[in-house]
């Protein structure tokens, strides 16, 4: 009691191999099972990582004392001095000067035929 029957090995094993419709149904699930086993670690994954890039683009860190918040106000929760603005970046190696006029850093491109 309790083992599978030889029998119906070998009846899912001709199910299995034979051309039938019941056959191929299987197959098809067997497959879109393991696609969906081998896809979903991905799936995950990706997801994962667009949610750490969400979390780090709001997280600033402060230039005085080094501490990163999610804080929407202007000024460091622990040493009360200016934080840095959202579009300026989060890391002081991202850090652009916003003193100089747009204008002035505006690249002219000219367009110039080019013949082979
Ligand atoms: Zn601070």
């Amino acid at each position: 009691m309790g083992r599978f029957p030889p029998l119906l090995w070998l009846l899912l094993l001709g199910l299995l191999l034979l051309p039938t419709a019941a056959g191929r149904v299987l197959l098809d699930l067997a497959g879109g099972l393991l696609i969906a086993l081998l896809a979903l670690p991905v799936v995950l994954g990706g997801l994962g990582w667009i949610g750490w890039k969400v979390l780090q683009s709001r997280v600033r860190t402060c230039e005085a004392c080094g501490l990163s918040t999610m804080t929407t106000d202007a000024q460091c929760p622990a040493c009360g001095s200016m934080l840095p603005s959202k579009k300026s970046g989060h890391s002081s190696a991202e850090a652009v000067d916003d003193s100089r006029p747009a204008s002035d850093v505006t690249i002219d491109i000219k367009a110039e035929d080019v013949d082979p």
